[in-house]
């Protein structure tokens, strides 16, 4: 099979890997509890002038004691191998999708060690359907780093865990402090809102300046014991009590001291930025089969959107699929079907990706360069990375 320039969705640079964000700040936190807030930035609600804030850690780990979760699978055994790979999988995902993937992802690679020596591959498709893919090359990444220059253990400094792959500042203070009892503050998204509103903090949090201030905040409230339970806790009341939408003050343990509740605006904070027109993106994907159940593949490149999954191929131009499958697969269509366009939304972007079923007569040519392209059998599916919308594409061919 010839080979082709890679296609690209749409005529723009993709965006960061999977969609996924990088993760924020590397810098070594200020030492918790050191922390002076002085003044703030104007726009910002005052600080008391005598310093840090009175902590909310102990109203938190009193409701923790009652109320908090303890059930979640990486709280059976919080060894940091396993508390890592749930933080990096908590990124942008909610707990209750996560609980879905963890247990059996551990399975697959239930050490460092396992998941450093597997193929990317196979990491990829133990995360297909995660989404942020990303995320799963990060800490493949990280884990061969780990195996190579730490001896397979991760590391417990904070400089040199932050330095790996995938881990920013708030991941490695979270890993820190459930599998190591460590004192760091964490800042995640249910944390920003917490604090947002406790603090009645009006400015964006994607603000440089807010986010300096929470990162303050943050330090400034972690308590010097009961790290771990402090941090899960403070998680928990942002997915649980302190949601975006409907925020249950009445049942919350930070009613009586939460600027946002005593003003009535709790549901309006965190403060969104203005909001801009979503970009659109546009692409044909082929189905190209042979009508037994053999569909074409091809690996999309590491650093981009899906990266290192496999998927349809995908030209620029929907008329000419016919044209491209002659080319490309030596021998035009025994039938062509333009299939409805499918809406797919990635973090920043919709991509409509308009589906071109390609029936190639039996059998399908051999793939020459396998690294790229691959022949991939329904009845008898090979065990890589796919992206959800490639998966729902090939059921549809069932
Ligand atoms: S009182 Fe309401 S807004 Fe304030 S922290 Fe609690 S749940 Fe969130």
């Amino acid at each position: 099979m010839p080979r082709h320039p890679r296609t690209t969705v749409g005529a723009s640079p993709p965006p960061p890997v999977g969609g996924a964000q990088a993760p924020t700040s590397e810098r070594s936190p200020s030492p918790v509890g050191a922390t002076r807030v002085a003044t703030r930035k104007s726009g910002l609600a005052p600080l008391p002038q005598n310093g840090t804030p009175a902590s909310i850690a102990p109203a938190l780990l009193a409701w923790w004691d009652r109320h908090g979760r303890r059930d979640l699978p990486w709280q059976r055994e919080p060894t940091p191998y396993r508390v890592w790979v749930s933080e990096i999988m908590l990124q942008q995902t909610q707990v209750v999708t996560v609980t879905r993937y963890y247990d059996r992802f551990l399975a697959a690679f239930p050490s460092l060690r396992t998941l450093a020596d597997a193929p990317l591959d196979a990491v990829l498709h133990a995360w297909s359907g995660l989404g942020y893919y990303g995320r799963a090359r990060h800490l493949h990444r990280a884990a061969q780093r780990v195996r190579d220059s730490h001896g397979g253990e991760l590391p417990l400094d904070f400089g040199e865990l932050a330095a790996l792959p995938g881990i920013g500042r708030s991941t490695a203070g979270a890993i820190l402090a459930l599998a190591a009892g460590q004192r760091h503050a964490i800042l995640d998204g249910n944390v920003k809102r917490v604090l947002a509103r406790v603090h009645r903090i009006e400015r964006p949090v994607t603000d440089t300046a807010v986010l300096r201030e929470l990162w303050s905040l943050a330090e400034a409230h972690t308590p010097a014991t009961r790290v771990a339970h402090y941090t899960q806790a403070i998680m928990d009341l942002g997915a649980t009590l302190c949601t975006r939408r409907r925020p249950a003050c009445e049942r919350c343990p930070l009613a009586a001291r939460c600027e946002a509740h005593a003003a009535g605006i709790a549901a309006q904070l965190p403060a969104r930025s203005a909001k801009r027109a979503r970009p659109q993106r546009a692409a044909t994907v082929l189905l190209v089969h042979d009508g037994r159940g053999r569909v074409l593949l091809e690996k999309r490149a590491e650093e981009g959107l899906w990266g290192g999954l496999w998927g349809l191929p995908e030209i620029a131009v929907t008329d000419e699929a016919a044209a491209w499958c002659t080319q490309f697969i030596g021998q035009p269509p025994a039938r062509l079907a333009r299939r409805p366009v499918l809406r797919h939304a990635f973090t920043h972007f919709d991509l409509d990706m308009t589906p071109v079923e390609l029936e190639i007569p039996a059998p399908a040519p051999q793939a020459r360069d396998t690294d790229r392209w691959l022949w991939y059998d329904l009845h008898a599916p090979a065990r890589i990375g796919l992206a959800a919308p490639t998966t729902r594409l090939l059921h549809s061919l069932l």
